[in-house]
């Protein structure tokens, strides 16, 4: 199987290792809109690679052999690609194009299966206007890691890409759960409005940030609190989930809290831009809640 994965960002490069890990996939074509955006995801797949290697996890053959199936640069590469996954920024306009000049200009293969990694976005309206039905393979951060993969029937998605699409992910070592579309589909729906909460529980001055975050984590047994959950996924995405959740359903429930909104707009995003709840100037291991600076 050739997989092409749209977008080398972070989770990109994630999903793009995650296939090149599977002895089925044959070829990785890792596409940006930049060639050195391809290479620079590339270069993270690398590191984590040799990381596997000296853990013990992998031998070298097998790392050489997991990178030596990429291919990087511009999303025009992936002719003969049996996968798309899209995983570019999460805007409509930018994923509708993208498949857009993918059917009409690149993708030569009349049976590849058009993949969107939207957090949030439907895929009924990513699909509009294509022939190619599109269907939603959400992987979740960091997706060499993470077991889930929500897959999302779009209205337009036949049954037949859904059943390929379960049995991809399967052969990635990885649990499909079948989604019907709807805004955040199941895990973002429960996870993003608990992370906003707990923003409302700190700003309204209830504990302080590691208090909530204790709260969560030695209380329900989460591996991480709200807040630096927050942190870690980007602030400014789970914004983004929160408006969508809140415009799609306009359910005064979803309202996004008025500090995350405040932190996005002064670039406060977490661990990518070094603050959020937390510093990160010491490291993600040193991080200092900013309520104790
Ligand atoms: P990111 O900003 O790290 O990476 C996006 C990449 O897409 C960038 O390298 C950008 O240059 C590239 N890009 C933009 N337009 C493009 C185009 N037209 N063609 C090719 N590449 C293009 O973002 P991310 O966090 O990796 O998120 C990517 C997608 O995955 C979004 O839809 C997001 O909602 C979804 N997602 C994110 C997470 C998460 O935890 N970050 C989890 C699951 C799903």
């Amino acid at each position: 199987m050739k997989v092409a994965v749209i977008g080398a960002g972070t989770m990109g490069s994630g999903i793009a290792q995650t296939f090149a890990q599977c002895d089925e996939v044959e070829t990785v074509y890792l596409c940006d809109i930049k060639e050195e955006f391809a290479e620079g995801g590339l270069g993270k797949v690398k590191k984590n690679v040799d990381k596997l290697v000296s853990k013990g996890k992998i031998d070298q053959a097998k790392a050489d052999a997991i990178i030596g199936k990429f291919k990087t640069g511009l999303n025009t590469i992936a002719t003969d690609a049996d996968l798309v996954v899209e995983a570019a920024l999460e805007r409509m306009d930018i994923k509708k194009n993208c498949f857009k000049d993918l059917e009409e200009n690149i993708v030569k293969n009349p049976d590849c299966i058009f993949a969107s990694n939207t957090s949030s976005l439907s895929i009924t309206e990513i699909g509009a206007g294509l022939k190619t039905p599109v269907i939603g393979m959400h992987f979740f951060n960091p997706a060499p890691v993470m077991k889930l993969i929500e897959v999302i029937k779009g209205a337009n998605t036949p049954d037949e890409t859904v059943e390929k699409v379960e049995e991809i992910a399967r052969k990635l070592g990885k649990t499909p759960v079948r989604v019907q579309e709807s805004a955040g589909f199941v895990a973002n729906r429960i996870l993003i409005p608990m992370i906003n909460e707990g923003i409302f529980v700190y700003s309204e001055g209830v504990a302080d940030i590691e208090g909530v975050d204790n709260a969560m984590k030695l209380g329900c047994n989460h591996p991480m609190g709200p807040l630096e959950l927050g942190d870690y996924i980007g602030l400014d995405i789970v914004l983004a989930i929160m408006n969508v959740l809140y415009t799609e359903t306009a359910d005064s429930k979803y309202r996004p809290a008025p500090l995350l909104k405040k932190m996005v707009r002064a670039g406060h995003l977490g661990v990518k831009s070094g603050r959020g709840f937390y510093d990160y100037s010491q490291g993600f291991k040193n991080k200092v809640p900013v309520d104790k600076q």
